[in-house]
């Protein structure tokens, strides 16, 4: 699918123009006459980017930008200003409102594509967190407060890299003025060496290093998997823009042109700052949310959820690959005896104790999770039936054998476990409850057979004796 634009102008042939333009480069474009029709579109169709004229009768580009900006549904949404003006009281104001970039009447061609393309592209990646983050909302667990515009770009981390003296000095004493931590160095082996060692969040290279190219230096920061994600802001001329469309194709994600104007550096830093922490917030908040929604935060197991989803997973695939996979449910035996006995606090060490030591008896490729209250269950994927009985036994005596040690005074606790078995073939199950409900008929034979003891389907109690011997060498 191509990308939809939503050109907005209220002089009827400068529409046109854009239109053609952008049509000519596979763009799907909407158009929007005035600024009230620009955001019902900006809502309703959810457009990839925003070409805003910024003097429109009625609301202003400024106004419909920071309308964009300020609601959490469409702020993630770049939008590019087009002025007649040159003013750079302009830009910073356009960029204060939260424009992600300028274009200036009459439209580069060059410039265009070039914006466009990269904006475009930076909204694809904010895109795939944000459906992301919609998978967290949907199970219950997302968070839909943060913009970009609310973050802030306080005590940003800047490292300029420019070999002349006057021009690195003036943008260091204009940054540093503002409260931003700046580094500067004169070139490209001196940038990467920086890098190393202090986590930047902006990077502003100059295109007119006199000793290599500053290009060279965006490439190489961009297709090395530690950098790609850092920010850069490229400086050049008026004669640099063939470059600077280069640079921007690249994957950087702004310029400035000389001569450099301070309210300009410090809007677009930024800007740039504002976006780089949104996304770094999108990351690891859905990261921390996803494995809060997933991971039981007692035993530091899987939980029901994560088991459901991955277990009709390994299901679906031992069906193409014809292979057996093993559920093994398990329930401790008068756990309420034991809370009873030692208390709740101690009964919580166990869980954890009794989680770590299922985990220290089975591959990493096995899956365990907890159900609730002190049941869990092992899943083992492409396993022979002998396999699944010498590695339930395992799991049944290495919670018998050893006594629990906790913190109560009456410690260390004998505990023991029942545990069914069912082994699922590639034709023998059709859902992830079926699977379940077979290996619980089993666990309730146990139960049923005194307890610390393995059930099988179709094969009943397991008799310890036969799978002492070579249980250990296939732990290996
Ligand atoms: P059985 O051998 O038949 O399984 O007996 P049981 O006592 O283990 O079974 P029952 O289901 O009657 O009791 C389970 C107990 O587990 C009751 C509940 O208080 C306790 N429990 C459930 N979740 C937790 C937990 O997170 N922490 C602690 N400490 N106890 C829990
Ligand atoms: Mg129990
Ligand atoms: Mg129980």
């Amino acid at each position: 699918m191509s990308a939809r634009v939503l050109v907005v102008d209220d002089i009827l042939p400068n529409v046109k123009l854009l239109e053609a333009k952008l049509t000519h480069e596979y763009y799907d474009v909407l158009t929007a006459m005035n600024g009230q029709e620009a955001l019902k579109k900006v809502e309703e169709q959810s457009p990839d980017l925003v070409l805003l004229d910024v003097m429109m009768p009625g609301m202003d580009g400024f106004e419909v930008c920071t309308h964009i900006k300020n609601n959490p549904a469409t702020a993630h949404i770049p939008v590019v200003m087009v002025t007649a003006l040159t003013d750079s009281g302009d830009k910073v104001r356009g960029l204060e409102s939260g424009a992600d970039d300028f274009l200036s009447k009459p439209i580069n061609d060059t410039a265009l594509m070039a914006r466009v393309r990269s904006l475009v592209r930076l909204k694809m990646s904010t895109d795939e967190w944000r459906a992301r983050e919609n998978t967290a909302s949907q199970l219950g667990v997302g968070d839909d407060s943060e913009s970009v515009m609310s973050q802030s770009a306080d005590e940003a981390r800047v490292l300029i890299v420019e070999d002349q003296e006057f021009e690195r000095e003036k943008m260091t004493e204009a940054l540093s003025a503002r409260g931003h931590y700046i580094k500067s160095v004169a070139s490209g082996p001196e940038a990467l060496e920086l890098i190393q060692n202090d986590n930047f969040e902006l990077l502003i290279i100059s295109l007119n290093l006199k000793e290599e190219d500053g290009l060279r230096l965006c490439s190489h920061l961009k297709t090395n998997e530690k950098t790609r994600n850092l920010p850069l802001v490229m400086i050049g001329g008026e004669e640099d823009m063939d470059r600077v469309a280069k640079g921007l194709e690249l994957g950087a994600h702004d310029y400035i042109m000389r001569p450099i104007d301070r309210n300009e550096l410090e809007a677009r830093v930024r800007t740039q700052v504002r976006r780089c922490r949104f996304q770094e917030k999108l990351r690891t908040g859905y990261e921390n949310r996803l494995s809060m929604a997933l991971v039981d935060s007692l035993t530091g197991l899987y939980n029901r959820r994560y088991l459901e989803v991955h277990l009709e997973k390994l299901i679906e695939k031992n069906k193409t690959t014809h292979k057996n996979l093993a559920v093994l449910m398990m329930d401790i035996d008068h756990f309420k005896s034991v809370n009873d006995t030692y208390g709740h606090k101690a009964g919580d060490e166990v869980l954890q104790a009794f989680a770590g030591r299922l985990k220290d008896n089975l591959r990493s490729f096995d899956l365990v999770a907890r159900l609730g209250g002190e049941e869990f269950v092992v899943i083992l994927p492409d396993v022979s039936e002998m396999r699944a009985y010498m590695v339930s036994e395992r799991l049944r005596r290495a919670i018998a054998e050893t006594v629990f040690d906790v913190s109560h005074p009456d410690s260390p606790i004998p505990v023991t476990t029942s545990i069914g078995g069912a082994i699922i073939g590639p034709d023998g199950c059709s859902t992830i409850h079926e699977a379940l409900e077979r290996a619980d008929s089993q666990l309730y034979a146990a139960k049923e057979g005194g307890r610390n003891c393995v059930f099988f389907e179709d094969k009943g109690k397991l008799n310890p004796e036969e799978y002492m011997g070579i249980a250990r060498k296939l732990l290996e």
